[in-house]
């Protein structure tokens, strides 16, 4: 593992410099790394919790250079709730994703949403940003959450993942925010991009983003496949899904495999594969 020591700035590319976050944990791996985009003026892609110690770490890293947008992937509370002291600290304005929507369908955001988000401008699909020599476009790509977005950086051909694709592990898809048709169908649209190199919020750049993707649709066909085969071997709670799926996994992270469990489920239900029935599941009849 080569990591950035925390708070360190470190130059990826000519337009692109790495801050990591003092927030490691099973959930974040090494932490959350903010993106500066940029030379004479920058952004500053999920500047991340709100910690006084990164607060200060991406002022050195800006040091004093006009900050065009402060853009935000989506609204877990390790990516967005630095926005608002940073947009205080810089006047720049906080453009990205859009806020979560909760009545939208009953009770959409957990205890990990960051319900102060406030965007000054939402940056939709296709939509750009720009600075001196930098251009990032919104690329929507809901599915880790309904919000999500990711940022392609033109000029390099760089697509700032943020949680959609990370450098570490798969992504958590938590229901009912959370959608596995969804995250899928974001995953195919990766693959009809050309980007060069994937800057994800957690973990390395991804350089052979093309192949990294197709590994990720492939991994989840194979959970899918697993599910139905313990349906069909009349195994039906999901608790009892994850011990046989994820043999060794940290038993901290067993809620948030049983959630990704939950979402294959709802999207075999909407293909017509599976029911729920009396608080289990099986397959359709
Ligand atoms: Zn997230």
């Amino acid at each position: 593992m080569t990591e950035a020591p925390t708070g360190v700035a470190m130059a990826l590319d000519p337009l692109v410099t790495r801050i990591l976050a003092p927030n490691p944990s099973p959930f974040t791996y090494t932490g959350t790394q903010t993106y500066l985009v940029g030379t004479t003026d920058v952004a500053v892609i999920d500047p991340g919790p709100d910690e006084p110690e990164h607060l200060a770490a991406l002022e050195a890293a800006i040091a004093g250079r006009p900050v065009r947008a402060i853009l935000c992937t989506h609204t877990h509370r390790d990516h967005s709730p630095a926005s608002r002291p940073l947009k205080t600290a810089t006047g720049a304005p906080i453009i990205g994703c859009a806020p979560l929507v909760l009545e939208d369908a009953g009770p959409r955001a957990d205890a990990a949403f960051d319900r102060d988000y406030a965007p000054d401008r939402v940056l939709g699909d296709g939509e750009t940003v720009s600075g001196e020599g930098w251009t990032l476009e919104g690329v929507a790509t809901p599915g880790h959450t309904s919000n999500h977005l990711c940022f392609a950086l033109r000029e390099e051909k760089a697509l700032f993942t943020g949680d959609h694709v990370m450098g570490w592990s798969t992504t958590v898809i938590a229901p009912p925010d959370g959608d596995m048709t969804a995250y899928l169908l974001s995953l195919d649209k990766l693959l009809n991009r050309d980007d060069r190199v994937y800057y994800p919020a957690h973990g390395e750049p991804v350089a052979k983003p093309q192949r990294f993707v197709r590994g990720l649709i492939g991994h989840r066909k194979q959970r899918e496949g697993q599910i139905l085969r313990l349906l069909k071997a009349d195994v039906h709670a999901i608790p009892a899904m994850v011990e046989r799926m994820y043999v060794g996994l940290d038993p901290r992270l067993h809620g948030a495999a049983g959630r990704s469990v939950l979402a294959h489920l709802i999207d075999l239900e909407r293909r017509g594969l599976v029911a729920e029935r009396g608080g289990g599941w099986g397959m359709a009849a």
